[in-house]
């Protein structure tokens, strides 16, 4: 008996339909290797969709991806489209599947390869064996926070204002993602916030502290998110999952990003709570190389195996995968981005065959 997933594939723009052409190559051979059948659907999103429909979200495309088991993206985006008004940006298409998902919790792991080691601003032995999992809070928090904008007093002085809020509900619902994740990983969590100062911060932790329980294999603890950017830099190897808020979440998830140094190999997965998640690289659609094979395809392909784990339950499918990328780093399969003394560059087809070749 096989198992059958409904996937939504939004290639997008620039090197979006290359690297998932190579994504798609290798989900269908983990598939016949792994008894689990894929369907899959693709869909017009940001540019793409602006010149074939004139709105980067096509209600069609929104339908598709709500009736789907997980959504798997590429990048969107472009030079031609920089100027048109906000509302049609290919960007704004990708806040509104955020939105019309419901996906509150952003995962992005910072993992360290070690034959990529020496892509890192900091020290080979800094960084030797991080493997950390930023867990962001996607939907709450400074960025939507009420009252918000720029008022003028009385005395015709301006003020610029928002609110850092989070409701006991929002707190719990991410607390649950990421308790969960540890769970998955080294069962060890860090609650970063700034509760010696902030109110937000205080609910923060005692939810997190009133969770705990529930979790009983996983080690809690909380840092100060100051301290928290620092010791992601002094010792990285020290965190495995860290959740945290919208605002420290966005800075927290982009420091632990150049510890690795490589933007063209980190996934990352954007979940609700039900519905299907939405995978994508977390590199963008690098106009400048589009269409010449030069793209890197491993943060697209490391997407599609996080939404083997993250999305479908599927970690012994995802674990393929992800050796199957150790395996032709190791063989020194580098295309130009992360090239390196003694590797070959590859072009991106080049890279997706060599990944169906590890995986067979
Ligand atoms: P966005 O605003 O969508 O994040 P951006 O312009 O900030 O886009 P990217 O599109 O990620 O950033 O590109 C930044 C640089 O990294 C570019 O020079 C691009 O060519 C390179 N780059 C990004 N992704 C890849 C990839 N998968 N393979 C090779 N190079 C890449
Ligand atoms: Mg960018």
């Amino acid at each position: 008996m096989s198992t059958s997933f409904h996937i939504t594939l939004l290639p997008g723009d620039g090197i979006g339909p290359e690297i998932m052409d190579v994504a798609v190559a290798v989900l269908k051979r983990v598939g016949q290797q792994m008894k689990l059948a894929f369907e899959f659907t693709s869909a017009p999103i940001g540019g793409a969709a602006i010149d074939a429909t004139g709105t980067p979200l096509p209600e069609s495309t929104l339908e598709t991806c709500r009736r789907s088991d997980a959504v798997l993206l590429a990048a969107i985006g472009g030079y031609q489209w920089d100027n048109l008004p906000r509302h049609l940006r290919p960007e704004t298409g990708l806040l509104g599947l955020r939105a019309g998902l419901g996906l509150f919790a952003n995962l992005r792991p910072a993992t360290i390869l070690p034959q990529l080691a020496g892509a890192s601003s900091l020290k080979p032995e800094i960084v030797a064996g991080v493997d950390i999992m930023v867990v962001r809070e996607l939907t709450g928090g400074i960025y939507f926070g009420q009252p918000r904008g720029i008022f003028e007093a009385e005395d015709g002085t301006l003020r610029g204002v928002n609110s850092m809020t989070y409701s006991a509900a929002e707190v719990d619902r991410i607390g649950r993602v990421a308790f969960e994740t540890a769970q998955k990983r080294s069962k060890r969590l860090c609650s970063v916030d700034k509760a010696n100062v902030l109110e937000v911060s205080q609910l923060w932790r005692d939810r997190l502290n009133a969770l705990a329980p529930d979790y009983p294999e996983v080690d809690l603890t909380h840092l100060y998110v100051d301290n928290a950017a620092m010791q992601l830099v002094r010792c990285p190897t020290q965190f495995d999952t860290i959740v945290t808020g919208n605002l420290f979440g966005d800075i927290l998830s982009d420091i632990a990003a150049m510890l690795t140094g490589s933007i063209g190999m980190l996934p990352s997965a954007s979940l609700g709570a039900s519905g299907p998640g939405l995978f994508e690289p977390v590199h963008g659609s690098a106009p400048d190389i589009a269409g010449q094979d030069k793209a890197n395809p491993l943060a697209q392909v490391l997407s599609a195996a996080m939404m083997l784990r993250y999305g479908l339950n599927q970690p012994e499918a995802a674990h393929r995968i992800e050796q199957a990328v150790l395996q032709v780093l190791d063989r020194g399969y580098r295309t130009g981005d992360i090239l390196g003394e003694g590797t070959q560059a590859v072009g991106c087809q080049a890279m997706g065959q060599a990944l169906i070749d590890a995986l067979d």
